[in-house]
């Protein structure tokens, strides 16, 4: 079964406004390819211009020139020989978590290529593996193998490309069972700097799916389509447990002393702190306990008991769950 880009939310936006003489005046380099497709380029003066171009990153003020929406591999063939052909700057973009705005940096001047909408997904029949759209995010991806009684590890929020996540290294709730989101690229299909596409897998190009494995994302070419590992679905403990600022140094004390030399495979999460009224600072625990293939969950409640005794514990939720990114 494949899922069609309409039946996942947000990555549908109205095709651009913007005329001929808009381009010539604001982008001129990106004339060429506003000829041949004329609706996928975004600038200042389009109406959705302020929601697909800002930063996750809100001190982040800089806005590209002109974000390029890619609904199909070719576009993003097209705008790479227009940018390299004009000599514009350009960034990817697919879940547009990157934090710290990095992939705005010089793009004031230059394109953002968005990925967004490459975001088809398609399980294999013997569920061992799906062929998904370089800008699938997480939410969308583990709705959809949950779905089919699969599963793939994700990062912690919903938000977050796959490609940005795992092509960083990816780790996430389901790390220390399954391992890291770049233990799980199987293939690519990748456009170069030259405008070509390729495949890169275990019989094509396999240097560079060693460096897509694990050299870093955005720095070999756009990727449009990942074949990623899938299993079936595991069973999955998930909670959060927070714990007042007057507790951290003997939850910390018996947390070093108690809990970490000794962190079981099936346990992943974070220690955060927060402030979000900067009146009431708090430390919060995320736990995810992911059973192995053929165990219940009894002993991820068990261990949940332990963490619920260090001092303080105050429980905001726990429970059993499907395979889902948590929001
Ligand atoms: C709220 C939040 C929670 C997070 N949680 C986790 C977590 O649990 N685990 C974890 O490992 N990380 C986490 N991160 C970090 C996040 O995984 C990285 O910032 C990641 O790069 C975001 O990917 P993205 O595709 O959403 O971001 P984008 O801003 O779209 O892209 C980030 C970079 O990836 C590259 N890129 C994007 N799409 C493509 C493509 N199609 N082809 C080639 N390169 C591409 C580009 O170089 C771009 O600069 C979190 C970040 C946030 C903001």
């Amino acid at each position: 079964m494949e899922f069609k880009l309409t039946e996942l939310p947000d990555t549908q936006i109205p095709t651009s406004s913007l005329t001929r003489d808009d381009i010539a005046k604001k982008i001129p380099g990106l004339l060429s390819l506003y000829d041949e497709f004329p609706h996928i380029i975004y600038t200042a003066s389009d109406p959705v211009f302020e929601t697909i171009s800002p930063s996750f990153n809100r001190g982040t003020t800089t806005r590209p020139l002109a974000v390029v929406r890619a609904l199909e591999e070719s576009h993003v063939q097209a705008t790479i020989k227009a940018v390299q052909a004009a000599g514009l700057q350009f960034a990817i973009r697919s879940g547009g978590a990157e934090l710290e705005g990095r992939n705005f940096r010089g793009i004031g001047s230059g394109v953002m290529i968005d990925t967004r909408s490459l975001c088809s997904i398609k399980v294999a029949e013997d569920k061992k593996s799906a062929v998904i759209g370089g800008g699938t995010i997480a939410g969308d991806l583990a709705l959809a193998l949950s779905s089919q009684g699969a599963f793939t590890p994700v990062g912690w929020h919903p938000r977050l490309g796959y490609a940005g996540w795992s092509m960083a290294g990816g780790y996430g709730m389901y790390a220390s069972s399954y391992g890291l989101g770049v233990d799980h690229i199987l293939g690519v299909r990748i456009v170069l700097a030259d405008g070509s596409v390729v495949v890169a897998d275990e019989n094509n190009h396999q240097d560079l799916l060693w460096a897509l494995r694990g050299a870093g994302n955005g720095i070999w070419g756009v990727v449009t389509q990942f074949t990623i590992k899938t299993y079936p679905a595991p069973k999955l403990l998930i909670g959060s447990v927070k714990f007042a600022k007057k507790d951290w140094p003997a939850v910390m004390a018996e947390w070093v002393k108690n809990i970490e030399p000794n962190l079981p495979e099936e346990l992943a999460g974070d220690i955060y702190f927060r402030n979000n009224d900067l009146e009431t600072p708090e430390m919060n625990v995320l736990f995810a306990w992911c059973a192995k293939e053929g165990d219940d969950l009894q002993r991820g409640w068990d261990y949940f008991e332990k963490i619920k005794s260090l001092p303080g514990a105050d429980v905001v939720r726990i429970g059993e769950c499907e395979f889902l990114a948590v929001d």
